[in-house]
C-alpha cells in the first residue's frame, strides 16, 4: 500500500472561469513537477476537455481521472468522476440535454475552449457553461452512480453554490462518495460547523482555476496502485485502504 497524492478537481481553459493558461500540457507538467499522482480533469457541465489531458499524461506516470463539475438546479456545484470513455460520452449527453442554454458573453464569462496538446483551439464552447442544469442535485447523482462514477458535492464550506448554502443540510435521499471542502478550509472545524458524522468521507482538493494553484492542495489516498477501482475503494475504507487530509 501506498500514499498517492489526489487533487480530483481541477479546472482547464475549458471552463469559462479558468485561465487560458490552463492548457492540456501545462496542467500535465505542472501536476508531475509538484509531485501529483493522480488528477481529475473538472470543467463546468463539460467533459470536453478530459481526454487529451488523458493522452498527454499517458506516456508518464500521472494517473488523470475524467469527469465533471456540475451546477444543479438548485446552483449547487458537485463533481462526477468515472472510470471510463464511454461513461463519459453518456454523461456529455446528459449535460448537453440539460444544460440551460444561455450564450456566453466573452467580455463578462471568458473564453469556453476545447485545445489540442500544442494549444490550438479545435472548439469553442457557444453556451455559457456556468449555467445551471435543468434538473435537481438528486438527478445528478442518480446519473453518476448509473454510470458507476463517484459522486462528491463540491466545496461545501463555501458560502455560495455548496450544498450546505443553497439546502442548508445533506438530502437523507442522496447517496455521496465524500465531500470536497475548500483549500483553506479545516477538517475539524468544517465537521462542527456543519454537524457532519465522522462515516461521512472528507476530501480536499485545489479547484484549480489558474496555473499557480495546482500541486499546493491535494488529498493522500492510500491504496494498492493509482487507479479508479483503488480510489473507490479508500473512500469506502476498504481491506486497509484510506484517506487523508494532510495537516
Ligand atoms: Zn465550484
Ligand atoms: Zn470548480
Amino acid at each position: 500500500m501506498k500514499f498517492y497524492r489526489t487533487d480530483l478537481h481541477i479546472h482547464t481553459a475549458l471552463s469559462p472561469c479558468g485561465d487560458l493558461d490552463m492548457s492540456p500540457s501545462t496542467i500535465v507538467n505542472l501536476a508531475l513537477k509538484r509531485g501529483l499522482d493522480i488528477i481529475g480533469i473538472t470543467d463546468h457541465n463539460s467533459t470536453k476537455q478530459c481526454k487529451m489531458v488523458w493522452e498527454l499524461a499517458k506516456k508518464t506516470g500521472l494517473v488523470v481521472i475524467p469527469g465533471c463539475e456540475m451546477t444543479s438546479r438548485e446552483e449547487v456545484h458537485c463533481l462526477g468522476l468515472f472510470e471510463d470513455f464511454e461513461s463519459l460520452a453518456i454523461f456529455q449527453n446528459f449535460l448537453d440535454n440539460h444544460l440551460t442554454l444561455i450564450p456566453n458573453n466573452i467580455s463578462i464569462f471568458g473564453f469556453q475552449v476545447v485545445v489540442d496538446e500544442n494549444e490550438n483551439v479545435l472548439e469553442e464552447i457557444d453556451n455559457y457553461l456556468g449555467a445551471s442544469l435543468d434538473v435537481s442535485i438528486e438527478e445528478i447523482e442518480q446519473k453518476v452512480h448509473e454510470l458507476s462514477g463517484i459522486f462528491i458535492p463540491a466545496h461545501v464550506d463555501r458560502p455560495r453554490n455548496s450544498l450546505f448554502s443553497q439546502l442548508g443540510f445533506i438530502p437523507p435521499e442522496l447517496k455521496i462518495d465524500a465531500l470536497q471542502i475548500s483549500k483553506l478550509a479545516i477538517e475539524k472545524a468544517v465537521r462542527q460547523r456543519y454537524g457532519i458524522t465522522p462515516e461521512i468521507t472528507l476530501v480536499k482538493f485545489s479547484d484549480s482555476h489558474y496555473a499557480d494553484d495546482l500541486g499546493k492542495t491535494y488529498t493522500l489516498f492510500e491504496m494498492e496502485e493509482p487507479s479508479f477501482k483503488e480510489l473507490r475503494k479508500a473512500l469506502l475504507g476498504e481491506a486497509g485502504r484510506s484517506v487523508r487530509i494532510p495537516e
